[in-house]
């Protein structure tokens, strides 16, 4: 069986070459030792995955050749997570950690208390790439730039709800089992917290739900983890009805 898994940028059709750029061709054949005809699997992000026999080889690049789809496109449920970038390898591990948790769209946003004033979004869509690929999943959020909180606020579509895990409500865990169901979006604020000013534009927002993620104050990145834990629990696809 296929070990190796490639997200590739392209059209995945049986029996049409697709090209592997210079840093798959190098993983492929220097690091796993890889050699034309070896089997491999693929997947693009909306054709499923695929089993496909490596075809050329090089330093500079190859190709390899779709062969038969092994798994169907499997895409997550509609949830969003907005966070505040913090430390290098804590944001790291967030966007990792949302790929593998199913989310469908990670959005760094900078808030008053976030020390970050630019990220490097293609670094971070890399890591989520990889997590897919390590994960069996077949699609791969799309992780956005750095965007104001309150910019992003003023053009929020309201029929997506805003789950805010709000580190002042800590305490006994809340249920999100009577929450609605339909396009949602997580909040997860930075290693200093929400600011007043923050707070009151939230408390105000009639299509924000605040929450508590339970008794301790939880880094940025475990809150991150447990938020979408509880959502895909309760209204994702980890739900048991
Ligand atoms: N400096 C803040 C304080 O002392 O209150 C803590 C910020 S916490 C490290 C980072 C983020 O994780 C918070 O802004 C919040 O979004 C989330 N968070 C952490 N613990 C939480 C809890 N028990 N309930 C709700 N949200 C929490």
């Amino acid at each position: 069986m296929a070990k190796i898994r490639l997200y590739i940028d392209h059209p995945l059709v049986a029996g049409q070459p697709v090209p592997l750029d210079p840093g798959q061709a190098h993983y492929l054949s220097s690091v796993m030792r890889l050699r034309v005809g070896d089997r491999i699997r693929v997947f693009n992000g909306q054709d499923g995955e695929w089993l496909a026999d490596l075809e050329q080889v090089s330093k500079r690049g190859g190709s390899v050749l779709p062969v038969e789809q092994s798994g169907p496109q499997v895409s997550p449920p509609d949830l969003w997570l907005v966070f505040a970038p913090i430390k290098k390898a804590r944001t790291d591990f967030i966007v990792e950690k949302a790929a593998e948790m199913g989310a469908a769209r990670i959005k760094p946003v900078q808030t008053g208390h976030t020390n970050a004033d630019r990220i490097r979004q293609d670094r971070l869509q890399a890591h989520a790439i990889e997590a897919a690929e390590q994960c069996g999943g077949t699609f791969v959020p799309t992780v956005d730039d750095l965007t104001p909180l309150s910019r992003l606020l003023q053009g929020w579509d309201p029929e997506r709800r805003i789950l805010w895990a709000d580190e002042a409500l800590a305490g006994p865990a809340q249920t999100l089992a009577g929450l609605a169901t339909g396009p949602w979006a997580i909040l997860i604020g930075p290693e200093g917290g929400f600011s007043d000013t923050e707070r009151s534009q939230l408390r105000q927002l009639p299509f924000v739900t605040p929450v508590s993620l339970g008794p301790r104050i939880l880094r940025a990145d475990t809150a991150a983890v447990a938020a979408l834990a509880l959502w895909q629990a309760a209204l994702g696809d980890w739900r048991q009805d």
